[in-house]
């Protein structure tokens, strides 16, 4: 927004060297706008990603919303498929450079850079190299900027826009990075990594304790508050704030899909909570749509992915809905604008999600009146689903993952306690024993099966190899829960990790720039694409 501030960052100065010498970036598949006088170039770009948000994800989202009885949509149409059915659709590979399956670090570098990267780094080329993000470059050409994520802003979707770090685990300095970016309007979690060590709840102004992992004594906060920023701690304090703001809802993750909807369906006036996607991503477009130069967004959806991880199909809905209630926002933002593009996609598939058919409780024939039956009853061989599945499936009130916490210690009232708190969060009977085998595989997070050949790793062992796809603890108990359940109901997972699938890409827009992207892509030629979008420099090249 402040050309004063274009010669703080070294990369810029690069950029615009390049620029001037007219370095030829090698672009091969990136759709090149058509140049004519009549086509005004869109000022802004919205940039939607749902994490983990693959075909699948989106297959049971559409059915629920299609057939389910508990469908909210009484027209049947999602936002999603209203932004879909505008624009322009495509599939979009993802693969890291010198690898087949992506992590949200490196899909988020790619789609922010147009450039290859290796798996889990920030804002790095193949080299190592420090690579200007679309965002900065939207920045550097005058335009005012944003992030909004329902995880926490040093994480690894939003944090690949405005940090540079060789691993995505380093979220302070990521946390340093995300105020020395510049960006206007900030909104996610995570103030973990801006408190200073030792800070208390009155470092968020009451809202909640930070629990600071800092090891220093620097406060992010202050020092945002000292470049320009309002900090908000809550809703009422996004609210309030002005037009450059960092938003901190939370001392880590934000909350979950199943807190977000109790907000958005029962309506809460408390000032002191989090506000919802919906509200942030509102609260992003009403700051950044005054600047004359446009905007660069980008907005996540970050959860869809740690429903997955955890092999929730339950959870994994209640965010997919989440996550169209801001595409919602997004879409009424844009009705009657001809000068912003909007494109939304995932960074990866999470889980290997399916419907499944099976083999259990198949359909008893009937008879059917249709002069084509040939005298035969209606009898398919096998159970195809019913959409009463759907419904329970929407059904599910927390995640699995939260039965978990704070269970008694002591085994027989672990095993009854897990039994009776997952049948009251899925509305379908645990046994105690499928409460024991979901807490059987608790446990050997310290060493990673078969990262080294020590003596956990026996490959006869398939119960083993399922744990080997399963590597964070919580996410392996509840997958192993929501197995018992899942088993009945059609319902499979292939991994509690992420799957090569390509994701669908929509992009809604002025013809000239949003056509162009309905093909097979692949991530590093869509983060080409946003800048040519813009107009902005072609991003360096390793
Ligand atoms: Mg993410
Ligand atoms: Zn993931």
């Amino acid at each position: 927004m402040k050309t004063a501030q274009w010669f703080r960052f070294p990369f810029v100065l690069l950029l615009i060297v390049c620029w001037a010498s007219a370095c030829a970036p090698v672009r091969a598949e990136a759709p090149q706008p058509a140049r004519t006088a009549e086509v005004k170039r869109p000022r802004n770009l919205i940039l939607f990603i749902g994490d983990g948000m693959g075909p699948q994800q989106i297959g049971l989202f559409e059915l629920w919303a299609r057939e389910a009885a508990s469908s909210k949509y009484a027209d049947r149409i999602t936002n999603y498929r209203a932004l879909a059915n505008r624009g322009w659709m495509g599939l979009s590979l993802h693969s890291p450079a010198g690898a087949l399956v992506v992590d949200s670090a490196c899909s988020a570098t790619q789609l922010a850079t147009g450039q290859p990267a290796p798996p889990e780094v920030l804002g790095l080329n193949t080299r190592g190299d420090r690579v200007v993000t679309v965002l900065e470059a939207a920045r550097a050409a005058g335009k005012a900027t944003g992030l909004v994520s329902d995880t926490r802003i040093t994480h690894a979707t939003p944090g690949a826009f405005v940090a540079h770090v060789p691993h995505r685990s380093m979220e302070t300095v990521i946390a340093e990075q995300v105020v020395a970016s510049g960006a206007d309007v900030l909104l996610s979690g995570g103030a973990q990594f801006f408190a200073p060590k030792g800070a208390d709840r009155s470092w968020s102004g009451g809202a909640y304790d930070p629990g600071s992992k800092r090891s220093d004594g620097r406060d992010l906060a202050a020092e945002a508050r000292a470049a320009g920023y309002t900090v908000a701690f809550d809703i009422a304090g996004l609210e309030g704030a002005g037009p450059r703001v960092l938003g901190l809802f939370s001392k880590s993750g934000m909350s979950d899909a199943f807190g977000d909807r109790r907000v958005r369906e029962t309506g809460d006036t408390t000032g002191s909570r989090e506000p919802t996607l919906a509200e942030m991503t509102h609260a992003a477009l009403k700051r950044l749509e005054g600047d004359p130069d446009g905007f660069f967004l980008m907005v996540e959806a970050g959860q869809i992915d740690w429903a997955a991880h955890a092999n929730d199909a339950g959870w994994m809905l209640a965010e997919m809905e989440r996550m169209d209630s801001a595409l919602a926002v997004i879409s009424s933002w844009m009705a009657g604008r001809e000068d912003t593009v909007l494109a939304v996609t995932a960074d990866h598939e999470t889980g290997g999600f399916g419907l499944s058919y099976h083999t259990l409780e198949v359909p008893a024939a009937v008879e059917l009146p249709g002069n084509g039956m040939m005298g035969q009853p209606f009898h398919p061989g096998y159970n195809f689903g019913r959409s009463t599945t759907l419904d329970q499936i929407w059904a599910q009130k927390r995640s699995i993952g939260s039965a978990i916490d704070g269970l008694p210690t002591a085994k027989p009232e672990r095993t009854a306690a897990l039994a009776e708190r997952l049948s009251s969060i899925t509305g379908v009977n645990f046994s105690a024993a499928e409460a024991a085998r979901a807490l059987s595989v608790e446990g050997g997070d310290s060493e990673r099966v078969g990262a080294t050949k020590g003596p956990l790793f026996d490959p006869a062992d398939i119960d083993q190899l399922w744990q080997a796809y399963r590597p964070s603890e919580r996410d392996r108990v509840s997958a192993m829960a929501s197995r018992a359940l899942d088993d009945r109901r059609g319902v499979v997972w292939a991994t509690g990790t992420h799957t090569h699938t390509p994701v669908p890409l929509v992009v809604v827009g002025p013809t000239d720039f949003a056509a162009g992207l309905g093909h097979l892509t692949h991530h590093v030629l869509v983060g080409q694409a946003l800048f040519a979008w813009l107009g902005l420099p072609a991003p360096l090249q390793p």
